[in-house]
């Protein structure tokens, strides 16, 4: 009979061991190995304005993104997977921000948090770089002047529900970033007339 064989009836007891451990190796090569990148992302913050106040908020003690595995804020391109470009970027700072994420470890995302990073807000000017989705993949956008931690928060949840899906896709097969953007879930209440 053949070794391989899987008729489980006719299995040895070694050939069933064999089988379900290869089972569980796989189950944990598919779907552990996203679980633990999913709630481990080791964010490298590139703050260059306001929006950078509100990131420093996201990792302090009232919203504390460490519930969500992605408090370990790299400053080492090499050691980080997720971009948070927070705040405005200067044409000339563009390549340094390009170095830093080519320096990034593969698999990698990137977060544009704020009307600055996003558009260039209202610097509509030659000096800004007019969204940095023309210089790198974008894969969530974070609506806001400034966002709030909350909606950073919604972005990185984002990007978790990518890296479940997504699994350890390299940045270039993904070409321009996923380019998902954050919808805001509160609604605006306006006061009546009476008030
Ligand atoms: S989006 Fe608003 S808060 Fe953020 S960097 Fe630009 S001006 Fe500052």
């Amino acid at each position: 009979m053949d070794k391989f064989q899987t008729d489980p009836h006719n299995m040895g007891n070694d050939d069933l061991v064999t089988t379900r451990l290869e089972t569980l190796v796989n189950f944990f090569r598919e779907k552990g190995v996203n679980w633990a990148r999913k709630n481990s992302l080791w964010p490298m913050p590139f703050a260059t304005a306001c929006c950078g106040i509100e990131l420093m908020a996201t990792g302090a003690s009232r919203y504390d993104v460490a519930r969500f595995g992605a408090e370990v804020m790299r400053f080492s391109p090499r050691q980080s997977d997720l971009l948070i470009c927070a705040g405005r970027v200067a044409i000339k700072m563009m390549p340094v921000l390009q170095r830093i994420y080519l320096q990034m470890a593969e698999p990698k995302w990137v977060i544009s948090m704020g009307a600055c990073a996003s558009t260039g807000g209202v610097f509509d000017t030659y000096a800004v770089v007019q969204g940095v989705d023309q210089f790198l993949p974008v894969d969530v956008y974070v609506p806001g002047c400034p966002p709030r931690p909350e909606t950073l928060i919604e972005g990185i949840m984002a990007i978790q529900r990518l890296v479940e899906k997504e699994g350890i896709r390299p940045s270039a097969e993904r070409e321009k970033g996923m380019r998902h953007v954050v919808q805001p879930t509160y609604q605006l209440t306006m006061p009546t007339a009476a008030e």
